[in-house]
């Protein structure tokens, strides 16, 4: 498996191979490496000092050499349902959210992908100024570890990772692969891709190069519309990437992984959710290894849609379910602390800065 390059020096960022390599580049034994890509990702050491197994003067010497930071928390809300959304600050002071969402099945995070979004897709919050800055691996990882050590202290852990929180995961390609596989190595936080959901909102050229890769993740597509004048309006990407061209990725990765491919679709008042616009995405997705996951609107001020009401939801859903086509509703999990992506970020930007 392929992954890029880091950012020299950063061992957030690095695979036990390269950890490795570091060390040995610096006269100390390679086993150093996996002992230190342990602490970062099984002990989750706050910095070297923590690294008990190592003499004292190696751990003196990479803080100097290799020194890290780890996420910080700035905000953490919880709401009724037991939703907990964290604002994390990077080392640049940049913050991003990570969201822990309890299940019948365990815990998920769903992780932020970029400091803001570039894709101005109109109804979210994360695009409202802009892509900011690409994450590193090390800061997803980060996210994922900051979640699992926040539900040890229940005795729970993460079970389900989504990079699903603020940003589009496949503009920031390589980062997200390397994020993927730093968080699935057996001696780290040890997560199955199958328990792994990458969300995007339909950049082709990249849905096959994931499709490449041969991990079974499981690839959720925003469709949100089901033809292309609409999708267009709400979705500045269908212009550069129509639907024929995005459901020929999407048959592509079902293919190439064997794994079923969500589509998901938010539901917006009056806008996509008429029975026309069920039948013809049971149209568009015949015949295809899918799942719709239905998504009630959480509004953002500056956007002027209305979520659709619940029974207009189910009408949609019983359309799309009688078409054949596996179908659910999700949750509206964290409403009330503005679960959608991007929400909270935003508001605390303007609460500092009005
Ligand atoms: N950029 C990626 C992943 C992050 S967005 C993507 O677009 O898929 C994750 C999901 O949240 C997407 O399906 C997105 O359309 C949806 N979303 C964005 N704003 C929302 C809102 N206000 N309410 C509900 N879902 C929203
Ligand atoms: Fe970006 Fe996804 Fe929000 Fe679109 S929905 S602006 S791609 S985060």
């Amino acid at each position: 498996m392929t992954v890029s390059r880091v950012e020299f020096g950063d061992v957030l960022s690095m695979t036990e191979d390269e950890l490795a390599s570091v060390m040995g580049t610096r006269g100390a034994s390679r086993f150093r490496g996996r002992q230190l890509f342990e602490g970062l990702w099984r002990l989750g050491i706050q910095n070297y000092q923590e690294l008990t197994v190592w003499p004292l003067a190696l751990r003196e010497e990479m803080t100097q050499a290799y020194p890290f930071q780890r996420l910080r928390q700035v905000h953490e809300e919880t709401s009724p349902d037991g939703t907990v959304k964290f604002l994390l600050a990077l080392k640049d002071g940049q913050r991003v959210e990570t969201v822990v969402l309890p299940h019948r099945y365990g815990y998920s995070v769903c992780v932020s992908s970029q400091v803001g979004c570039a894709m101005g897709c109109k109804f979210c919050a994360s695009g409202l100024k802009g892509r900011v800055r690409q994450l590193t691996a090390g800061e997803m990882a980060d996210q994922v570890m900051y979640a699992d050590q926040w539900l040890k202290q229940k005795g729970q852990r993460v079970s389900r990772v989504d990079v699903m929180g603020i940003g589009e995961p496949l503009d920031n390609f390589e980062a997200v692969v390397r994020f993927l596989e730093l968080i699935h190595h057996p001696r780290g936080l040890h997560l199955s891709y199958r328990h792994m959901t990458v969300s995007t909102s339909g950049i082709v050229p990249n849905i096959r190069r994931l499709a490449d890769q041969g991990l079974p993740v499981t690839l959720a597509v925003s469709l949100h519309a089901p033809n292309d004048a609409l999708r267009s309006r709400l979705m500045p990407v269908n212009r550069a990437y129509p639907l024929h061209q995005l459901m020929g990725a999407a048959r592509y990765f079902a293919e190439r992984t064997g794994r079923r491919v969500t589509y998901e679709y938010l539901l917006l008042k009056d806008v996509n959710d008429r029975d026309q616009h069920a039948e013809e995405l049971a149209r568009l997705l015949r015949g295809q290894l899918a799942h719709v996951n239905l998504i009630p609107w959480n509004p953002v001020a500056e956007h002027p849609f209305q979520p659709s009401p619940s029974g207009r939801v189910q009408r949609f859903q019983r359309i799309v379910q009688q078409a054949g086509i596996s179908c659910t509703i999700r949750k509206e999990l964290g409403q009330e602390i503005e679960a959608a992506c991007g929400q909270l970020r935003l508001r605390e930007e303007e609460r500092v800065s009005p």
